[in-house]
């Protein structure tokens, strides 16, 4: 296949979702409607009416997420305040989450788990591949390409591990969790339609979040992952054209969970 063909395809696969999230979450965060709550009063509502008084509901403004270790839904301003479709969907979605932590739903523990593996794994890989040049300075032979390549592949997998785990947990707390307490008071059935695509963004905006900060360090990594596999399309001038292209494309929510 063309290298320029393996570019765009890329390119469509990383920025696509992003895109595609970022224009649902808008379309529906702009009309106020009659609805019966903030998203932040939506999601203080719900998570009281399942006993969970001790998890707080915060306004933030790094994106919309649910923080198992302050045990905290936060919810960005536009959507803390307002009362849209988007909010109150996205509100739902979040405290879905909270009541994953609370019930030890298996899939949700895993997600925290690998993430807090992949986190480990990216800053032992990011000393050791800094180390590179330094080692071969000082023993003026190269470093093997069998280490640089190892570690590079652990730090994506661990990623990739912790994206996929992310899957299961996104869509219960979408269409098990949010939309049965949206259908309970909050959204009339002819709302239902709009709803299911807002919680299809909500649990695409991690992965695509994720897709993107992959790019984000693909002009320091592209020229590393060349010496494992020399001439691979993404490297030097591509990769870096790639990057500045998800440079310019801001998430709506990033870091969502
Ligand atoms: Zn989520």
């Amino acid at each position: 296949m063309h290298p320029a063909l393996i570019l765009v395809s890329a390119a469509a696969l990383i920025l696509g979702p992003g895109l595609w999230v970022k224009r649902v979450l808008e379309q529906h965060n702009r009309e106020e409607e009659d609805f019966p709550a903030t998203g932040g009063d939506a999601a203080r509502q719900l998570l009281d009416r399942h006993q969970l008084q001790s998890v707080k509901v915060q306004c933030t403004d790094i994106g919309d997420h649910y923080d198992p270790d302050a045990k905290a839904v936060r919810l960005t301003r536009d959507k803390f305040e307002r009362k849209t479709l988007t909010a109150l969907t996205t509100a739902a979605h979040e405290v879905g989450h909270a009541l994953q932590h609370a019930s030890h739903y298996p899939p949700f523990l895993w997600h925290t788990r690998l993430v807090q593996v992949a986190r480990v794994t990216g800053e032992l890989g990011a000393v050791i591949l800094i180390s590179v040049p330094t080692a071969a300075l000082m023993s003026r032979r190269p470093v093997s390409p069998v280490i640089v390549g190892s570690t590079v592949f652990a730090m994506l997998g661990a990623g990739l591990a912790a994206q996929l785990a992310a899957l299961p947990t996104e869509v219960d707390a979408s269409f098990r969790k949010a939309l049965p307490m949206l259908q309970d008071g909050y959204i009339h059935s002819e709302q239902v339609k709009d709803a299911k695509s807002i919680l299809v963004a909500c649990s695409l905006t991690y992965v695509a979040a994720s897709f993107a900060s992959v790019l984000s360090i693909w002009p320091w990594l592209g020229p590393r992952l060349a010496l494992v596999w020399p001439g691979n399309p993404f490297c030097a001038a591509g990769g870096k054209r790639l990057a500045s292209v998800v440079g310019r494309t801001t998430l709506p929510v990033q870091g969502a969970q």
